[in-house]
């Protein structure tokens, strides 16, 4: 039986909490190897990414480097069309048998708006969902269909491993970092070193990114 982890974002670009995420998520969960995709055009966007497809897997390529069992992924930007988690889900359980745990990790608030996501409802039948808190984040405020499935399906008895269906909260402290407030940083020259893992604010500066955003 394997255990794998998908981490989707746009990674705009990939900062120090998604990596500390995605390594939470690897060892709170024992997980053998986290998939970590990059948004290919992400529609759940006002805005598109600043930095190109190429560019956003360079970072996450560049921030995971020799860390055990994370592995960039390029199949949402080789689709090269609109990248619904629920169809990434699909391919990858295509590609394990059916006893094979498969986690999805998202971010609290992408938990509150998942009620808007594409066929939500069949990422349960897939994946079991890993959520990290993020500052501000309450489940007394999440949508009823959303808070139902909080209640219903948590778990914090982990004896009984399970392919798909349930929902665990990383016990990760949450911390207050975001991809938006590293490009506002970045545009007025301000000092990101201890946000951004350093071989991806080497890139940034030598792909001259985030300077007008
Ligand atoms: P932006 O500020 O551009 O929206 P972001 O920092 O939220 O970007 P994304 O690439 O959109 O980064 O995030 C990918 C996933 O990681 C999302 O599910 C998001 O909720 C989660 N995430 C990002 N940063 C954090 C954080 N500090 N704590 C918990 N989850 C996070």
């Amino acid at each position: 039986m394997r255990r794998i982890g998908l981490y989707g974002g746009t990674f705009d670009p990939f900062h120090c909490a998604h990596l500390r995420l995605a390594c939470a998520l690897r060892d709170e969960l024992k997980l053998d190897e986290v998939r970590l995709v990059p948004a290919g055009l992400p529609y759940h966007r006002d805005h598109g990414p600043h930095a190109s497809a190429s560019q956003r897997l360079d970072m996450v390529r560049l921030a995971i480097a020799g860390e055990p069992g994370l592995i960039a992924d390029d199949r949402e930007i080789r689709r090269g069309k609109n990248a619904y988690t629920v169809e990434t889900l699909e391919e990858l359980r295509s590609e394990l048998t059916p006893q094979d745990e498969l986690w999805c990790l998202i971010g609290g608030d992408s938990l509150a708006r998942l009620a808007s996501w594409h066929r939500w409802q069949a990422i349960f039948t897939l994946a079991n969902l890993a959520v990290a808190l993020r500052p501000g984040f309450d489940p007394a405020h999440l949508a009823p269909a959303i808070s139902a499935q909080w209640q219903a399906r948590q778990v914090s008895d982990f004896s009984k491993r399970t392919p798909s269906g349930t929902i665990r909260a990383l016990t990760l402290a949450p911390v207050d970092v975001s991809a938006t407030d590293i490009r506002a940083r970045l545009a007025a020259g301000a000092d990101v070193s201890g946000l951004v893992p350093a071989a991806v604010l080497d890139y940034i500066r030598a792909q001259q990114l985030y300077r007008n955003t």
